[in-house]
């Protein structure tokens, strides 16, 4: 048993490490301010290559495994979580379902660009009526000769609506199985295609330099050859695709429990009260500890579930008590680095008020903690 990094993990380690410090540290605060998306960076990391991390060389991947992105999502999320969750959510959400259950036709035509970082893809699979209970999916694709026509809704839907969103993939409806269960598929809908509406912009608490949209799909025409993978798949794909990006979202809120630490140990230093740095207090040092000790435990959990996946062994157990245990830590390390800023960590320009805004969505997204909590009781056997 050996947790310590190959050399080739190590290197990507530091150079993302380097790059979220040197590149989106100094831009980053200005596009949460505002809100817009920032497309310079997301440009860059096209250029380094970590969109195509966890993809074949031969369309235009990196070769490497989920782990280098896990890796690669810690170190970003640690400085800033909107473009973490750009890159997790691009990689696991949009590329992955083409790379895994596409046909060699829909792999040639959208994957180079996708693991370029050119181009980004959406994942629809919530809907403002159901979430937690995706088997509720209402939104219906009818198959009208060599079309499908799609009608429905989806909510909250990550890179749905940049000016490089080239498509979404979206769960429907498509027949009734013969125990009269819905039978779902997923099927790619490019960008523009007529009858595909994309709203504005939420408002959000967090995440706001990251793109999110309620999509909808008004007599929406695609090609009968747009279906991802086999007609009535969609279940069995979209519960792969959330296994996985558990232990994506596990490593993002590591980044971000760590970040915590970061910030905390260098405020400590500098701000003074009674006479001496604050970081002399034991209540703060005990704090600051409490804190590293999370993030230690919840990156094991991460390299545990990602390791059993990279083996080909079971790892829904482990990668829900990962995403389980780094989200809830990430809000626990969120609040106390905010409580050790005191009343500048009340106030946007610190890094700590994006990371406790950036915080409870970790909660929430790809499978809320009671989800989390249904998934390991449910594979204990009850
Ligand atoms: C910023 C953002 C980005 C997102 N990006 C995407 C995306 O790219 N693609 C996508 O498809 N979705 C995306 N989502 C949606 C996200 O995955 C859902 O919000 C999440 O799965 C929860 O679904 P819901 O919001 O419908 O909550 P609900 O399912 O309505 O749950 C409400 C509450 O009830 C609880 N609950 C539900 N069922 C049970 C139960 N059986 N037992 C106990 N408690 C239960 C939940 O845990 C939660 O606390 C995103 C959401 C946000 C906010």
């Amino acid at each position: 048993m050996d947790f310590r990094l190959s050399e080739e993990h190590q290197a990507l380690r530091d150079s993302v490490r380097d790059f979220a410090r040197e590149v989106v540290a100094p831009v980053i605060a200005e596009h949460y301010e505002q809100h817009t998306f920032p497309y310079e960076v997301i440009r860059q990391m096209g250029k380094m290559g970590l969109f195509g991390l966890p993809f074949a060389e031969e369309y235009g991947g990196m070769g490497g495994d989920y782990f280098a992105l896990c890796l690669a999502l810690e170190e970003l999320a640690r400085v800033d979580s909107s473009v973490a969750i750009t890159l997790e959510a691009a990689v696991s959400l949009g590329a992955m379902p083409i790379y895994r259950f596409g046909t060699d036709e829909q792999k040639a035509r959208w994957l180079p660009k996708l693991l370029s970082g050119e181009a980004l893809a959406g994942f629809g699979l919530t809907e403002p009526g159901t979430g937690s209970d995706a088997g509720g999916t209402e939104t219906r694709a009818v198959l009208d000769g060599d079309e499908w026509v799609i009608n429905g809704s989806k909510a909250f839907i990550t890179n749905s609506g940049t000016d490089i969103t080239a498509l979404v993939t979206v769960t429907a409806v498509t027949g009734t199985r013969p125990d009269g269960a819905k039978e779902l598929s997923t099927i790619i809908v490019p960008s523009g295609t007529p009858g595909f509406t994309v709203a504005p912009g939420y408002s959000k608490v967090g995440w706001t330099a990251s793109d999110t949209h309620e999509l909808t799909f008004d007599d929406c025409r695609v090609p009968a050859e747009n279906l991802l993978g086999e007609r009535g798949r969609g279940f069995a794909q979209f519960l792969r695709i959330l296994d996985e990006g558990r232990i994506a979202i596990a490593a993002l809120a590591v980044g971000l429990a760590q970040g915590c630490v970061d910030e905390s140990i260098k405020y400590a230093r500098e701000r003074h009260a009674f006479g001496q740095p604050i970081g002399n207090y034991q209540a703060i040092q005990f704090k600051v500890a409490d804190m590293e000790m999370k993030a230690h435990t919840a990156r094991l959990a991460y390299y545990d579930a990602a390791a059993r996946m990279l083996a080909g062994e079971p790892f829904k157990r482990q990668a829900a008590i990962a995403k389980l245990h780094a989200s809830t830590i990430a809000v626990d390390n969120a609040r106390e680095a905010t409580q050790i800023h005191g009343g500048y960590g009340f106030m946007n320009e610190y890094p700590v008020a994006r990371f406790w805004r950036d915080s409870k969505i970790l909660e929430i997204g790809e499978g809320t903690s009671e989800v989390q909590r249904m998934i390991i009781a449910r594979d204990l056997g009850m």
